[in-house]
């Protein structure tokens, strides 16, 4: 406890700093748009902000969440907070505004176990006047199982250092073109032991859930093979499909689309309470929950694929004129060969 409130004092510290590093942006971008057609430039800072989203920047996260120093990010753990302090370090430093409680980037919660974990938030305000009191959220716990019964640290390199490390890098392309919808980025602790932050943040929500207007869930994202995606919760809102269509004629990704919101992760939180979900999730694998989950078995090529579709999908729904409605599909949506294999296990095969 005192620990953690030693690392909220750090990351309240350096704000001021990055204030001046933004003013120097801001008139740098200026100078480009009175150079070209508005609306070229618009198209441009777009291309340039999708194209921050990059395969090194997603390992210098991911491969840092994933060490054996943080013991495999348990819930409630120190390696846990570590990687809590890692992320909103991130957040600080490329210009989120602090989305938690008391100015910082966090809102503590209990585990079972009585210890403190953390959901760490960041918020980007939308720029139009009235969609700013919207909220879309690109989310991702960061959390693991931590040390097996071996004595086995297990890194959650795919889950979910994947999801995390895109969860920051989709914050940095948005902070390079602002939409009008404001977006909260959280990373979410304790999933693996119940959607726990997750829970908390639904049961205890700092922004108003009746104008959160939609969730984008990235859990276990790296182990990507022939383009394959599957997203869930496309039936969600009537607007998700034509949109995941539209955007694939870039990305070309193998999809798999299931319509439910229902699934063991934490967008199942938000769709329960009435919020359209979309659900990013690359399938199982051997490594899953094994101590061999670790960051060179990543496909980072597909792992920037999908953050780079995540954030144009989020993009697109923070910059809409309408909302998406919400229609309540509650099936629980899961990959075909997933669903295959866990009937096979119960079976005892
Ligand atoms: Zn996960």
């Amino acid at each position: 406890m005192i620990w953690l409130d030693h690392l909220k004092r750090i990351t309240a510290r350096t704000t001021t700093r990055l204030a001046s590093v933004g003013l120097g942006l801001g008139v740098a971008s200026l100078v480009g748009i009175f150079s070209v057609p508005p609306l070229a430039a618009k198209e441009a800072a777009f291309e340039r902000a999708l194209a921050s989203i990059e395969a090194a920047d997603l390992t210098r996260h991911g491969a840092l969440l994933s060490l054996d120093e943080l013991k495999g990010r348990d819930g409630g753990s120190e390696g846990e907070k570590l990687a809590a302090f890692y992320i909103a370090s991130e957040f600080r430093r490329l210009g989120l505004k602090p989305g938690g409680l008391d100015g910082t980037y966090f809102q503590p919660f209990t585990t079972r176990k009585k210890l403190e974990s953390n959901n760490v938030i960041g918020l980007l305000p939308g720029t139009d006047p009235e969609l700013k009191n919207e909220y879309i959220v690109v989310g991702g716990h960061y959390d693991h199982i931590g040390v097996n019964r071996e004595g086995e640290i297990c890194n959650g390199a795919d889950d979910n250092a994947s999801g995390s490390s895109a969860v920051l890098e989709v914050a940095e392309a948005f902070l390079l073109h602002p939409p009008r919808r404001s977006v909260l980025f959280m990373a979410f602790g304790a999933e693996e032991q119940g959607l726990l932050g997750s829970a908390h943040y639904c049961a205890h929500p700092i922004y108003p859930l009746a104008q959160t207007v939609a969730m984008v869930n990235l859990d276990m994202i790296g182990r990507s093979k022939d383009d394959y995606l599957f997203i869930g919760g496309a039936g969600t809102s009537p607007v998700f499909r034509p949109l995941i269509e539209e955007l694939n004629q870039q990305f070309d990704f193998n999809l798999e689309i299931k319509n439910g919101g229902g699934a063991p992760s934490d967008n199942m939180q938000f769709f329960l309470r009435g919020i359209p979900v979309l659900f990013l999730f690359t399938g199982i694998h051997p490594d899953y929950n094994q101590p061999s989950d670790d960051w060179n078995r990543i496909n980072l090529a597909g792992l920037e694929k999908i953050a780079r579709f995540a954030f144009s999908a989020a993009m697109h729904l923070a910059n809409r004129d309408e909302r998406p409605e919400f229609v309540r599909d509650s099936d629980f949506a899961l990959p075909d060969a997933m669903i295959e294999e866990m009937g096979g296990r119960r079976r005892g095969r």
